[in-house]
This record gives structure tokens, C-alpha cells and sequence, in this order.
């Protein structure tokens, strides 16, 4: 890829703005609460948080709730336009009365980094009142989170590892509540769900002899999909020339083999294994990880496909792996009549998204039957949603101070 090409599709990954509304004189609200705004404007929708906190209590750990939080569908199409929404949504957030603080592109890694305070913020991990010693204490590495982030376009993983981080592409440093974390983050591009999906199903037909009707294993028996070939062009992560097909504006039928074992040998196709050699630090494409440690929370598409599969409830990897096979040999017919309330676009498309979860945390991330225990599926901590934009507005506002709390949490005079 090319830098510019890269950028475009973080862009619509993560545009973030983040408004804080200070006191302003003529509102009702007391006095002491502050709200704080983050549109996260998503490779495939758009999501608006407001947070709130009491100002005295700023720099406690979790003390932001989350007021709201709303969606939108769609933005996909429009990618070369980023500058232009970015200027545009900053020139009329401007004509409110906030505190601006602006509207931007985070990298992957940085999106990674923010889920990870996110939900150690949440969860209370960063730091510890303790009442025996009167001081505060940092609690165990091992209570600190790890953050598994599966969007459309884009995965990440970030944690801290056991040693340092040998690679400091990959390497973050924060400063927080007195303490020094160094954390490993790492942000796939096009090995999120949606960008997935579309390699999956070029590979297919590029790998197909007809060139009409082309087998997926991932959707169910009699399920029938036609995509535009020259539809992979709009996309950086499946736009590049193959010698096996031209993309022209021929269509091509993708018919349903409901094949357990069939789409977990496809998908597992779109990971380059072998580039990491014999090196056990290393996940696919050459890419550095030091073996994961700890209890991590896996997030967004991670947790809506467990969800809708009823795979969140701590069950065992054999459990899990036995699930999604049978789930994956039910026919078109049986699974639109057992779930009429489900999104007929997303239906077919959980034995893929599954079998990738699996391949992702298992042969890349190298989790096993044991640190799989270690895996929470789960999409909120207490009323607020966990994601990048919790973390960001935190590490914005200067709620997380870098030094150690001054005050005494609780301490009665
Ligand atoms: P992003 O928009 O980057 O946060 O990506 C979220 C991913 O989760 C996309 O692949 C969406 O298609 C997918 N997604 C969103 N909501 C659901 C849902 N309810 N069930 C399954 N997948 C979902």
C-alpha cells in the first residue's frame, strides 16, 4: 500500500472530534458536571458518545459515565473525501458553544493504545486506594487488560506484555497515575471484518476455474450472493491486479457450501503464515508480537459475532469450536426461519466472521485451550461502551494525570 492509500481507509476508520462543554453561563445543569462529545466516524458507521463527570472528581478513575450514545449507517463511499468532511465538520462544530478541541485521524495504533485505557480506566486498574498503607498503589500487571478491537476495516491488539517491546514500531509509552506502562499495540489494516469478508471472496473467485458461478464455503447451503467484480476496486485492500482475474464489470454468482472445514482452510488462506518462519514472537506478514499475557476484553465485531452465536458466556474453546461448525453446516432455509429478526445481510455472514475470530486469536495471536479462559467478550463496562473514544477524550482533556493522585481517595478528615 501506498502511505496515501493507508490513510484514506484509517481515515474512515477513526475520524475522531472531541468537544468538551465547559460551564457556560446560561444552562441549568449544575454548576460541577462537565460533558465531554466524540464522534467516532467508522470505516461503516458513525457513532456520537456524550460522557459526563463531576469536576471535582476529574481525576479519580471511573468517575466518566456515559450519557448517550447514538448511531448512524453508511460514509463507507465517500473515502477520498476525508479532508474535506474533516474541515467542514470542524468549521460547523465551531459555530456551537463548546470547547472545541478538534477533529482528526487517529492511527491504528493510537486507536488500539485509547481501547486499552479505555477499559483499564473502566475497570479501575490503573490505580488502588490503599486504606491499609494510605497510599496508592498500582494494582497487579496481572489485573491490568489487554484490548482486542475487531472494526470493519481494521483490527488491533494492545497489552502489556511480559518483558519490553523489542520493536518500537509497536511499542507505547504512557505515563499514567504515577505509574510507567509500556504496552505492545498493533493495528491490522484490511484484516478487519468487512475488508475480510471482500478478500475472502476475491480469493475465492480468483482461485475458481469457473468463472460464473464460484463456491464459498463460508455461506449456508442454498444462499446465493452476486458481486460486482469491479466492486473490488473501490476498495485499497482489494484493489490490486491478479494475474487469475481482471476486474471488469462482470458479475459473479457466490453460492453456499455451508463447509465448516472448507471455510476455515479459506479464511485461514488470507493470513500469510509462513513469512514469520519458525520465530514464535511473530503473528503473520512478518509482524512482531511477544506472547500475549494477562485476561484481555475483546470488543465490537469480536463481541457481536459471539453475541448472535451465544459464544460470550465463558465457554470452553472446544465448546466454541464445536458451535460454530454445526452453526456453519445449517442451510439458508433453516437459518432465515430460525432468526426472522435478524439482518438478512449479516445472517450469512457469521460462519465466516466466526471462523476469522478463531483463526485471529488462535493461530495468529497464538492464544491456546488455556489463555483462551483468559478471552472476556464484551461490549460494555458498567453503562459505557468500551472503544477507542472513552480513552481518547480522557488522554484529551488531561483527565489521567501523569503523576500520582495527591489527595487521598475516601480519606475523611
Ligand atoms: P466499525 O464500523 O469499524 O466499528 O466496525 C464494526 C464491525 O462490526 C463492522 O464489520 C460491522 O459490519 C460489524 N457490526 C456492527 N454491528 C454489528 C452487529 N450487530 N452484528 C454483527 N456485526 C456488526
Amino acid at each position: 500500500f501506498t502511505t496515501a492509500i493507508v490513510g484514506v481507509l484509517v481515515a474512515f476508520s477513526i475520524i475522531a472530534l472531541v468537544l468538551s462543554l465547559v460551564k457556560i453561563e446560561d444552562v441549568t445543569l449544575p454548576p460541577v458536571v462537565k460533558y465531554g462529545m466524540v464522534f467516532d466516524a467508522g470505516s461503516s458507521h458513525t457513532s456520537l458518545f456524550v460522557y459526563e463527570w463531576d469536576s471535582d472528581k476529574e481525576n479519580d478513575t471511573g468517575v466518566v459515565s456515559q450519557t448517550l450514545s447514538c448511531d448512524v449507517q453508511g460514509q463507507e463511499q465517500n473515502s477520498s473525501a476525508a479532508d474535506h468532511i474533516l474541515a467542514t465538520v470542524a468549521k460547523t462544530m465551531r459555530q456551537y458553544p463548546v470547547a472545541f478541541k478538534g477533529a482528526r485521524i487517529l492511527t491504528g495504533e493510537e486507536e488500539g493504545a485509547y481501547g486499552w485505557i479505555t477499559i483499564n480506566y473502566l475497570l479501575d486498574s490503573f490505580t488502588k486506594y490503599s486504606p491499609k498503607t494510605h497510599t496508592w498503589v498500582r494494582p497487579e500487571a496481572a489485573n491490568i487488560f489487554g484490548a482486542l478491537d475487531l472494526g470493519g476495516a481494521s483490527t488491533q491488539i494492545s497489552f502489556m506484555p511480559e518483558g519490553s517491546v523489542t520493536n518500537w514500531n509497536e511499542a507505547s509509552e504512557f505515563m499514567l497515575y504515577g505509574f510507567n506502562y509500556n504496552i505492545y499495540t498493533h493495528s491490522y489494516l484490511c484484516y478487519g471484518q468487512n475488508e475480510m469478508l471482500k478478500r475472502l471472496a476475491k480469493e475465492l473467485i480468483a482461485e475458481s476455474s469457473s468463472s460464473m458461478r464460484v463456491d464459498h464455503p463460508c455461506y449456508p447451503k442454498d444462499y446465493n450472493e452476486t458481486v460486482l467484480l469491479s466492486s473490488f476496486r473501490t476498495s485499497p485492500c482489494t484493489n490490486r491486479s491478479d494475474p487469475r482475474l481482471t476486474l471488469d464489470n462482470k458479475n459473479v454468482t457466490l453460492e453456499g457450501r455451508g463447509d465448516a472445514s472448507g471455510c476455515l482452510a479459506a479464511v485461514r488462506k488470507l493470513f500469510n503464515f509462513s513469512a514469520c518462519g519458525q520465530s514464535q514472537d511473530c503473528t503473520f506478514d512478518g509482524v512482531y508480537q511477544p506472547p500475549v499475557r494477562g485476561q484481555f476484553i475483546t470488543f465490537s465485531a469480536f463481541y457481536y459475532n459471539f453475541k448472535f452465536l451465544n459464544l460470550t458466556e465463558g465457554q470452553s474453546l472446544a465448546t466454541v469450536r464445536e458451535n460454530i461448525k454445526d452453526f456453519c453446516t445449517r442451510s439458508w432455509e433453516d437459518l432465515s426461519s430460525s432468526y426472522p429478526e435478524e439482518n438478512p445481510e449479516r445472517l450469512p455472514k457469521y460462519c465466516a466472521n466466526a471462523n476469522y475470530i478463531l483463526t485471529l486469536l488462535l493461530d495468529a495471536y497464538k492464544f491456546n485451550e488455556t489463555s483462551w479462559n483468559n478471552i472476556f467478550f464484551q461490549m460494555k463496562a458498567g453503562s459505557a461502551d468500551i472503544g477507542w473514544t472513552l480513552g481518547y477524550m480522557l488522554n484529551l482533556t488531561n483527565m489521567i494525570p501523569a503523576e500520582a493522585p495527591a489527595q487521598l481517595k475516601g480519606h475523611v478528615p
